[in-house]
């Protein structure tokens, strides 16, 4: 893998879903859920997927991961094929296994994921012996020391999932992930169910982590006050497509797509006495499974024209780094958000 190769490459990906229209109606639909989404991840860099519930970002994540099987695109981690479409790549069975250990993902609810006939060290235990890194004593050993760097101590090694908090069964599940020793981790909400007070707290275990071990997150969220702390570069998805992507800074301060720029403005700001453009957007959101034509926001965007009506926007560069699917962002451009990265 040479110097610049991203740690991750997602391109074009997509996931569809069948689904019946009505319980009597035989019709179906298709709900596109991912539609054709691409971007790369550096080694050691997080990548924020942001938008509203339903958007696709879990989906999108999920389907990297091989958890739920893409239609199409292709996935590459540290230059290596993990699903091609055009080659027609897909790893199943010991060379997916191999793979997964590269690829771990942490769950917004660890709770589920956890047996709770288990003990944590168990837990986390099982999955050092499934990935052969270690067997008996010597994964009961990795598991501790393991779930030590993550701030759960020895003395609690036996206890069960039941017995701890929100905040410590998340480390638990971040444990659960280090321990394979991934390059790559999604983390699927990661703080959504978590008290305010403890949402720091895992952050900050997730930033030492990424120090210490050189991690690459897909960190996916709903709230832009969370990646804008955590993200190096961010991706704005609506309706199973990237409208606009960039680093923070960019898509901070100078968001060009309107649905940016209409999350962004309602961010709490630093100086909230000054007066900023809030925008709210009308109108519903569209049902994934009947799309509307040309631009999929129009139906609630303030700046739809009659090209956005009829056309499907094109991906274009802003700046180095900074893609925005929008006609019209040229125009649309020049927005103050109020926020400083
Ligand atoms: Fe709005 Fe048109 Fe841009 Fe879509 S293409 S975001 S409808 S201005």
């Amino acid at each position: 893998m040479s110097e610049n190769t991203p740690l991750l490459r997602v391109e074009n990906l997509v996931k569809y879903y069948p689904v019946r229209t009505g319980i009597f109606s035989a019709g179906r639909r298709t709900v596109k859920a991912v539609n054709g989404i691409s971007f790369t991840i550096d080694r050691g860099k997080t990548f924020g997927l942001v938008g509203e519930s339903g958007c696709g970002k879990s989906t999108a994540g999920r389907a990297i991961l091989n958890l739920v099987e893409p239609d199409r695109g292709a996935v590459s981690l540290a230059g290596r094929d993990i699903y091609n479409s055009e080659t027609g790549l897909r790893l199943r069975g010991a060379a997916m296994h191999r793979a997964r250990r590269d690829m771990q993902i942490i769950f917004q609810d660890p709770y589920a994921s956890l047996d709770p006939r288990m003990s944590i060290g168990q837990a986390v235990a099982e999955g050092i012996e499934k990935h052969r890194l270690a067997r008996g004593k010597g994964a009961l050993e990795l598991a501790g020391e393991v779930l030590e760097k993550c701030g759960i101590g020895r003395e609690s090694f036996l206890r069960y999932p039941h017995e701890f908090s929100g905040g410590q069964r998340q480390r638990v599940g971040i444990a659960r992930a280090l321990a394979l020793k991934p390059a790559f981790i999604v983390a699927d909400e990661p703080i959504a169910a978590l008290d305010v007070s403890v949402q720091a707290q895992i952050l900050n275990l997730m930033s030492e982590l990424q120090e210490d071990y050189d991690l690459t997150y897909l960190f996916i969220s709903h709230d832009l006050g969370v990646v804008r702390y955590f993200c190096d570069s961010i991706g704005v998805m609506y309706l199973g497509r990237l409208v606009e992507t960039g680093s923070r800074k960019h898509l901070f301060e100078e968001p060009v797509h309107p649905y940016t720029q209409a999350l962004l403005s309602a961010v709490p700001v630093e100086k909230p006495w000054e007066k900023r453009n809030r925008i709210k957007l009308t109108g519903e959101l569209p049902s994934p499974a009947d799309l509307p034509r040309g631009c999929v926001f129009h139906t609630r965007c303030p700046h739809a024209g009659e090209i956005c009506r009829t056309e499907t926007p094109g991906e274009e560069q802003v700046r180095e780094g900074h893609r925005v699917s929008c006609h019209r962002w040229r125009e649309t451009g020049n927005f103050a958000t109020g926020i400083n990265i």
